[in-house]
């Protein structure tokens, strides 16, 4: 049963640059921002204090007592379970081992939750954002790598082991490029950010006809996703082949995904989401074409909407769905 007198919620996102986080009401209200430096080097214990004062500070500066608030909510890279960071591959030294959410507690009061900030950001999305309402979905986030979540009956599908959702790995192209796991093939090797510039890269190195380098300031360390799709805009030849093969690389994705769960929806989010239309125009025709499934049942893919606060829209929505 939700005890609704506790109204509001603490919010936390760390991540790679900045941990960003907010008191959010229930309905999904932003009533206070902050923001400091990740400094992911300086380490998990540092870390841990910055999180601490941004609660207490966020508390204070919203002037609620705290029997209003529903508890702290956290999103944060790599593997946390049971609020302990199980595993931070190469993120932050220190990190893992560390009972974040026990910590909170102790030093607020407040019960606290943490997950993968990708996850968390996919419950974010069903509570206020591209998926409202919806009960069964799976967003991606194509940023730097690709991230997934999987929300069934409106909760965080989190595996035997709270590993679900690895979407960045689904091998997509069998012998394909090599990933940054080890494996070849993977969604991440061709669909994230840092993928779709290294092909632009790869054709500018090639000596291929394209505007890419030229709007990179004639530079190949200034190319990036933004480029590629600013390039497409212009109907550069090159950057709409790389797109074209971006959009079927994550259609073949997307239909595993849809044999696998009948989602409502898929939402997809992250840098490349900034392709719009443009991609995801494209990736609807293809997965519509190659979709095996019965009338009405074809997933409607839809472009993230929460933005720079997808975050900490997802911190407050595991505290109202996890601690209510
Ligand atoms: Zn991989």
């Amino acid at each position: 049963m939700s005890d609704t007198s506790k109204q509001y919620a603490v919010a936390i996102d760390i991540g790679g640059t900045n941990v960003k986080a907010g008191v959010l009401s229930r309905d999904g209200e932003v009533l206070a921002r902050q923001r400091v430096l990740t400094e992911e080097r300086k380490g998990g214990e540092q870390l841990m204090v910055k999180l601490i004062n941004l609660a207490k500070s966020l508390i204070s500066e919203v002037g609620k007592s705290k029997q209003q608030f529903a508890g702290i909510g956290v999103g944060t890279p790599g593997l946390p379970k049971d609020g302990v960071i199980m595993s931070c591959p190469g993120k932050i030294p220190g990190w893992e081992g560390t009972h974040a959410c026990a910590d909170l507690t102790k030093a607020t009061g407040l019960p606290a939750v943490m997950d993968n900030d990708v996850k968390v950001i996919a419950l974010g999305e069903g509570w206020i954002g591209a998926a409202k309402g919806e009960k069964n979905f799976v967003s991606l986030a194509l940023g730097t790598g690709v991230g997934g979540g999987v929300i069934i009956d409106g909760r965080i599908y989190q595996g035997e082991h709270a590993v679900s959702a690895r979407l960045g790995h689904m091998v997509v192209e069998p012998h394909g490029k090599l990933c940054i796991c080890g494996n070849r093939g993977c969604l991440e090797a061709y669909c994230s950010a840092r993928s779709i510039a290294a092909a632009a890269i790869d054709h500018v190195l090639r000596g291929c006809e394209t505007i890419i380098l030229d709007l990179a300031d004639g530079d190949i360390r200034n190319i990036d996703a933004k480029t590629v799709f600013d390039a497409a805009r212009r109907g550069d030849p090159i950057a709409l082949e790389i797109l074209d093969k971006t959009a079927h690389h994550l259609a073949t994705a997307i239909l595993t995904i849809m044999q696998a769960f009948d989602p409502k929806c898929m939402v997809i989010g992250g840098g490349v989401a900034a392709a719009g239309d443009l991609l995801l125009e494209p990736l609807r025709k293809i997965v519509k074409q190659y979709a095996w499934t019965g009338p009405g049942e074809v997933v409607d893919i839809r472009a993230s909407t929460l933005g720079d606060d997808a975050g900490i829209f997802g911190g407050a929505a595991l505290v109202f769905a996890e601690l209510c």
